[in-house]
């Protein structure tokens, strides 16, 4: 069959990669000048600093076939990412552990004292949180709330807490030692040569023709015995029910000689500085020795017309106009939808490639048992 996939981010790519692997022909469309979509990486003419350029990813699994999966096409270097975080003119370490307990409270508790201690701070009556907000008091108690999460937050989502999901913050964990990795998955790592590296090698196959700066075009629908499409969603339905909410990111770029941070990544979780983090990019890669360095600064804003959508918002209203595109969805023919865009959800990398995986098989499965190839191949109510 010809297949034509609408984006060479991870799940175009993992896609493209699998159907070309099983005899079929893949023509990838890509918008932008680069493959790897938001996880795009490259080299600072200047530095030479390995720049993420729309905003630091950070690989981390439990997945085995994931893993596995991604190593055949590069090399990734163990690399544990640690975050710190400036709040009333202080630095703690995230995600809250023990230090970060026993600096905001000038204590020194050890690990059973702080569980029975922010016991105590939780509010129990809140049997199931039905936002952030209650997520947090119920987890941690109103003071390292409104330390950590409060202001962040709304700088992050432009929204108050109590109106976002309880699964953004189900994220982030608490613990109750000082392990400051941000996160807890077995395989932890940092591709040696950035994620356009990878992402070129998924995609190098001879019967993969890839596209650059070439959108995807309504004509290419009839081009094409199948589609896969992972764009955003509402926009393969020319916004007929309205357009889904997302936030996008502004970047500055920051220069200095040496240290600017002396870490990966600083948030900043006070209202009153308007940016949410700074990521330090030489301390992604730090196997490497720059002498000069390069920080990206973010800023978070409602995406408009013509800006990156990033963070999908998935407040009530987008909901509802959610499960209006995915009836659609559900029903259309000669398209499979894919990805973080493609069906609407806060995805991280490996939940994309592994879903990439699972579409792939779906999608060879209805060719081999000459059945219907389905539009939706993941359960798109979760993340
Ligand atoms: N968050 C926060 N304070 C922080 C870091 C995170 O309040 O210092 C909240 C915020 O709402 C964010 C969510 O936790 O959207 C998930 O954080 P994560 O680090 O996973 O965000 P990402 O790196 O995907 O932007």
């Amino acid at each position: 069959m010809r297949f034509g996939v609408a984006g060479a981010g991870f799940s175009g790519a993992v896609i493209a990669r699998e159907l070309a692997d099983a005899g079929h022909e893949v023509t990838v469309l890509e918008s932008r000048d680069h493959v790897a979509g938001n996880c795009h990486t490259e080299r600072d003419p200047q530095t030479q600093v390995l720049l993420h350029r729309y905003g630091p990813h950070i690989f981390h699994t439990g997945n085995e076939r994931v893993w596995s999966y991604i190593n055949r096409f590069g090399v990734l270097v163990p690399y544990y990412h640690r975050v710190r975080t400036t709040v009333g003119g202080r630095v703690y370490l995230l995600p809250v552990n023990l230090l970060t307990i026993n600096q905001l409270f000038q204590t020194a508790l050890n690990p059973d004292q702080a569980r029975a201690f922010i016991a105590e701070q939780a509010d129990s009556s809140i049997e199931v949180p039905r936002n952030f907000e209650e997520q947090a008091l119920k987890l941690m108690g109103r003071r390292l709330y409104e330390a950590f999460f409060l202001g962040y937050t709304r700088k992050q989502w432009g929204l108050e807490p109590t109106e976002i999901p309880a699964s953004v913050l189900r994220r982030l964990p608490l613990r109750f030692t000082y392990e400051d990795s941000y996160f807890s998955h077995p395989h932890q790592g940092m591709p040696r040569d950035g994620y356009t590296a990878i992402v070129s090698a998924i995609l190098d196959h001879p019967l993969i023709e890839v596209r650059l700066s070439t959108p995807y075009a309504a004509a290419d629908r009839d081009a094409f015995d199948h589609s896969i499409w992972t764009g955003p969603l509402d926009d393969w339905f020319e916004h007929r029910y309205g357009r889904l909410g997302y936030r996008t990111l502004d970047f500055e770029e920051i220069r200095a000689t040496g240290d600017f941070l002396g870490c990966a990544v600083m948030n900043y979780g006070d209202l009153d500085v308007p940016y949410t983090r700074i990521t330090e990019h030489k301390y992604l890669a730090p196997w490497e020795e720059h002498t000069d360095t390069v920080c990206i600064r973010e800023t978070s804003r409602l995406a408009g017309e013509g800006d990156i959508p990033y963070y999908p918002i998935r407040l009530a209203a987008d909901q509802r106009t959610l499960r209006r595109y995915l009836d659609a969805a559900r029903s259309a023919s000669g398209v499979t939808f894919a990805g973080r865009l493609g069906t609407y959800r806060y995805l991280d990398m490996d939940v994309t490639i592994a879903e990439a995986l699972a579409t792939a098989d779906r999608i060879l499965a209805g060719i081999d048992s000459g059945g219907r190839i389905p539009s939706l191949c993941v359960d798109v109510d979760g993340a």
